[in-house]
């Protein structure tokens, strides 16, 4: 692997990538007459409202959506896709919530309820910590783990594996420690980052809307404690993701007041990195009004992300709920990043995922490069890169022509 560069700046965006859109989109042409606002305003800087994201959903000619969104994602970051390698361990399925879209909780007296306990949660990160740099944790609200649990996890985490990342727990599950452990999002925060954390997943943010939530997640936190737990976090110095989890029951406005308000948040802080859309995958669930959200609808919502979130960096094709084939595609319709190696994943795959889970840098630089990418490794937060290079392949034995 060549080195490349590394940049704290911007999660690795090309410095003038405003200027770079502006003199992209002055040499473009042929656009839909209703999508010519929407030109200017992205040209000018301009974030786009409510109504350009009605338009954008609307528009009959997916295609061309997806070409103004790959505009903004090159002026960003020209043909780099970027991934990393990771591993998936959920410390435990025992949540005393049950949100309706969940396939993954269990109560604790389930037979298959499990809770990893610190040492059985190393063992299993033990086996992967050899190529892996970042575990990604996230997992169900556990009655009896505050705050000291995670600590004690996080602490021995670093001590055993320094050269890997945590990226753990969600707002919920931060929302949830600071109850159990009577401490504010703040105090709960800087504790687990003082342990070792090193960045919050985005997971949890459903729809912020919270008739929406009262159906499909009921009691978890509200719109706002979302947005005021990612505050906090990134106030304390710590970089989060932050998701959309659509095709429940939301309208098509709900998914873009979601994408605004994280956008302001995004504006206000900094601190978001990586905006993570996913739909939502019905197996084992228990949501039969849910729409449901077709191919096309997917890669339609990954490209109005990426062109309502201007203050988001990077926009995630998550291959481990969309699937490889169409995060392939999506690195054309505006994300930039694919989900790493992922060498273990349980939430995605309980709901009905089938994204294998042994893909090796190879393999993935290959999809990247399919879909006509640079592939480029990333740390967790966005500071170090690496272009990779993959190995020459394996020289071929010839066989030898019969001649007649
Ligand atoms: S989504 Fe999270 S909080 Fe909701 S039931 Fe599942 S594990 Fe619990």
């Amino acid at each position: 692997m060549a080195a490349w560069t590394s940049s704290k700046v911007d999660a690795g965006s090309n410095q003038d990538w405003q200027e770079r859109l502006t003199d992209s989109l002055a040499k473009s042409d042929g656009w839909n007459t209703s999508l010519v606002p929407i030109v200017e305003k992205l040209s000018s800087g301009t974030p786009l409202d409510l109504h350009d994201g009605l338009v954008l959903f609307r528009h009959p000619n997916l295609n061309e959506i997806g070409r103004l969104a790959h505009a903004v994602r090159t002026a960003r970051f020209d043909d780099r896709a970027f991934f990393n390698s990771n591993v998936h361990v959920n410390q435990t399925n025992v949540c005393v919530l049950a949100c309706k879209f969940c396939a993954f909780r269990r109560s604790k007296k389930a037979n298959d309820a499990y809770a990893l306990d610190i040492e059985a949660y190393l063992e299993d990160l033990a086996k992967y910590a050899p190529h892996v740099d970042e575990v990604h944790s996230v997992g169900g609200l556990h009655p009896d783990w505050g705050v000291e649990h995670y600590e004690a996890l996080f602490r021995a985490t670093r001590e055993r594996f320094p050269h890997i990342t945590i990226k753990a727990l969600t707002a919920v599950e931060i929302k949830h420690i600071s109850l159990l452990s009577n401490l504010t999002f703040t105090e709960t925060l800087t504790r687990l980052k003082d342990a070792g954390l090193g960045s919050l997943p985005g997971g949890g943010a459903e729809i912020l809307d919270d008739g929406v939530r009262a159906i499909i997640c009921n009691g978890k936190e509200s719109s706002q404690e979302y947005l005021d737990i990612h505050r906090a976090a990134h106030n304390v110095g710590l970089p989060t993701n932050c998701t959309m989890l659509f095709g429940t029951i939301e309208t098509i406005e709900q998914r873009l007041q979601h994408m605004i308000s994280l956008r302001t948040l995004g504006a206000e802080t900094k601190g978001f990195q990586c905006f993570v859309p996913y739909p939502f995958l019905p197996d084992d669930t228990r949501l039969p009004e849910a729409q449901l959200a077709t191919g096309s609808e997917i890669l339609r919502t990954i490209a109005v992300s990426r062109l309502m979130l201007n203050s988001i960096p990077h926009i995630k094709a998550y291959r481990m709920n969309i699937g490889d084939e169409l995060a392939e595609l999506a690195l054309q319709f505006g994300a930039d990043d694919i989900d790493g190696t992922v060498q273990k994943e349980s939430i995605m795959h309980l709901a009905g995922s089938t994204t294998p889970l042994d893909h090796d840098r190879f393999q993935l630089s290959r999809l990247i490069n399919d879909a006509g990418c640079i592939p480029v490794q990333r740390n967790t937060t966005y500071e170090r890169f690496e272009l990779y290079v993959a190995p020459e392949p394996k020289r071929r034995k010839i066989l030898r022509v019969v001649q007649e």
